[in-house]
């Protein structure tokens, strides 16, 4: 039987940690859809074809996971796919609150699907896009942190800023 999780994020640019989510969720569910929440609130630096185009290339290796996007409510997504869960990932303390706030509020628009959180590994639980981001911004190594496609679209981004 089909079982299909949607794990939806901002993915300004991909990272290991979220690569590791994804990974995992590939493992537990048949079908695992990655879907980029272009939320206007949020100033990216990545458009969405571009952090698309990484996703698709940091998970070509894993058959059962495919990229998408939305601009509406992450639940709506859910549904139209037919996802049967979300899968979100925690890091530290912090996360908590902000993900029991929003899984609260998908129960109350759709009780049947179901949120799972996958626990970090201790090496990415202080990573994030924007840390990535400030760090290559600076030149900063960052190759352990990223899969290699987004190392060298970081570098190409902060090049051709520098440029303008
Ligand atoms: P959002 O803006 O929705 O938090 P992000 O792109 O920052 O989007 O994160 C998407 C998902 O990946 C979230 O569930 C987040 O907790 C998880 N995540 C981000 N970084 C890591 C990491 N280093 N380890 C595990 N999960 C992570």
């Amino acid at each position: 039987m089909s079982r299909l999780a949607v794990v939806p994020g901002s993915f300004d640019p991909i990272t290991n940690g979220h690569l590791d989510i994804i990974t995992r969720a590939a493992k537990v569910f048949s079908d695992v859809n990655v879907v980029i929440m272009n939320n206007s609130a949020k100033n990216s630096l990545f458009t969405v074809d571009e952090r698309i185009a990484l996703i698709k290339e940091a998970t070509k290796d894993l058959p059962n996971v495919q990229v998408g996007s939305s601009d509406g409510l992450m639940i709506d997504y859910a549904e139209r796919v037919g996802a049967v869960a979300v899968v979100r990932g925690l890091r530290a303390v912090t996360d908590f609150e902000y993900e029991m706030q929003i899984t609260s509020m998908n129960r109350v628009l759709d009780e049947d699907i179901e949120t799972f959180f996958i626990m970090t590994k201790n090496q990415y639980s202080f990573l994030s896009s924007s840390i990535v981001k400030e760090v290559a911004k600076y030149g900063g190594d960052i190759s352990e942190l990223v899969p290699k496609p987004v190392e060298q679209a970081l570098t190409e981004k902060f090049a051709s800023r520098e440029k303008k």
